[in-house]
């Protein structure tokens, strides 16, 4: 057998006539930029993810940056603020932090489940923190009542990186907050929504930052040729919205599909070399972890299986950010060293995740 970390051929044939169609009308309308199928998708974004509000944008770093650029625009946060934020992050969240000019205090993530880990969060804190920014990373839940206590009482903004949790408020309802923050999510092809371009959101129940992230990705502008804010140009597209809100109806099937595979994985596999994720989320990626990675990498790949390192050199490593270079964070290089993803997605068959399963318990150091 053969199979890839992630066909996305597959992935756009499961709906494949409707998204031609989609594209098509989109294609014959002319109208391909601000018009009725993006404003559309952002009203069915909203609802579904039970938010008042959609700002989208022209992809998920852009959302990010957005997302706190607005709060700077209504001056919640300013230069040099600090923003809690998980160690073993996709560079995107680090980079959507600098960009704004605010700095990153890196937070490390529970062993167990890969999120942040909310008992080390009060001592980050400091006089100059502002935000918290939490990352549903690989699709689990990292949200907790401490966290939104933390933040209530210290009056502290709570931010989502969702990129990688496309529909986890349906799995793991939202506790009623009362806490001002934000959303932002990517529709890279890849993740759970995903589509056929660079795309992105942001969600909040906040309508002035709405407002404010929704003039910020259009010049700085609401009203045609008067601008407001120094802005930017990151639009989502018709075509894209028109695929997207095509996706959207088969996420929470989708999403049931990943988890279904996830417990499959998780009773089946049996080799005391590996250390399995935990059973609930939206399982955008699979992560066992296993202390010779390397070796379980290539005994998989010349079994004609795929996997991928999420991610290979955490944020504090990376050659762009030589003011973190001094921090050691040893749960978050763990997890860098040993990481391995396994396919996991809404086109694979059980006869795959059965093979990957009868493969790794066949491996031995
Ligand atoms: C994919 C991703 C992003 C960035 O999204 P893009 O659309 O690729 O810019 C941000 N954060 C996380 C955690 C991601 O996985």
């Amino acid at each position: 057998m053969d199979i890839e970390y992630l066909s996305l051929k597959r992935v756009t044939a499961m709906h494949g006539d409707e998204i031609h169609r989609a594209v098509t009308e989109v294609v014959d309308s002319g109208r391909y930029l601000q018009g009725e199928r993006v404003a559309a998708f952002e009203r069915e974004f909203a609802a579904y993810t039970g938010r008042k509000y959609c700002v989208t944008t022209g992809n998920g770093l852009d959302a990010l940056t957005v997302m706190i650029r607005a709060y700077k625009e209504q001056g919640l946060l300013a230069d040099g603020d600090e923003v809690i934020v998980p160690a073993n992050t996709f560079i995107a969240t680090i980079l959507s932090i600098t960009a704004n000019r605010l700095t990153p205090v890196l937070v490390e993530p529970r062993i167990t489940d890969f999120q942040i880990d909310d008992e080390l969060i009060e001592q980050a804190v400091t006089p100059r923190t502002k935000a918290v920014m939490i990352v549903h990373l690989y699709g689990y839940d990292a949200l907790t009542d401490k966290i939104i206590s933390i933040c209530r009482e210290r009056d502290l903004l709570l931010l989502e990186d969702c990129a990688q949790a496309h529909g986890l408020t349906r799995v793991a309802p939202r506790r009623s907050m009362n806490v001002p923050g934000a959303q932002a999510y990517s529709f890279y092809p890849g993740k759970n929504l995903g589509a056929l371009a660079d795309a992105g959101a942001i969600t909040t129940d906040d309508e002035r930052l709405a407002d404010a992230a929704r003039a910020i990705a259009n010049y700085g502008s609401s009203e045609k040729y008067v601008f407001r804010y120094r802005g930017r140009n990151t639009r989502m597209d018709e075509l894209s919205a028109a695929v997207l809100s095509v996706k959207l109806k088969y996420l929470d099937a989708e999403n049931r599909r990943r988890q279904q595979l996830a417990e499959q994985y998780i009773k089946g596999i049996n080799n005391p070399e590996i250390t399995l994720p935990p059973p609930s989320g939206v399982h955008h990626i699979f992560p066992v972890l296993c202390p010779d990675r390397d070796e379980l990498g290539s005994y998989l790949a010349a079994h004609g299986i795929q996997t991928l390192i999420h991610y290979p050199i955490p944020p504090h490593k990376q050659a762009c950010y030589p003011e973190l270079h001094h921090l050691r964070l040893p749960v978050t290089e763990r997890i860098h060293r040993e990481e391995l993803s396994l396919p996991l997605n809404q086109a694979m068959t059980d006869e795959e995740v059965n093979y990957i399963i009868t493969t790794l318990n066949g491996y031995k150091r």
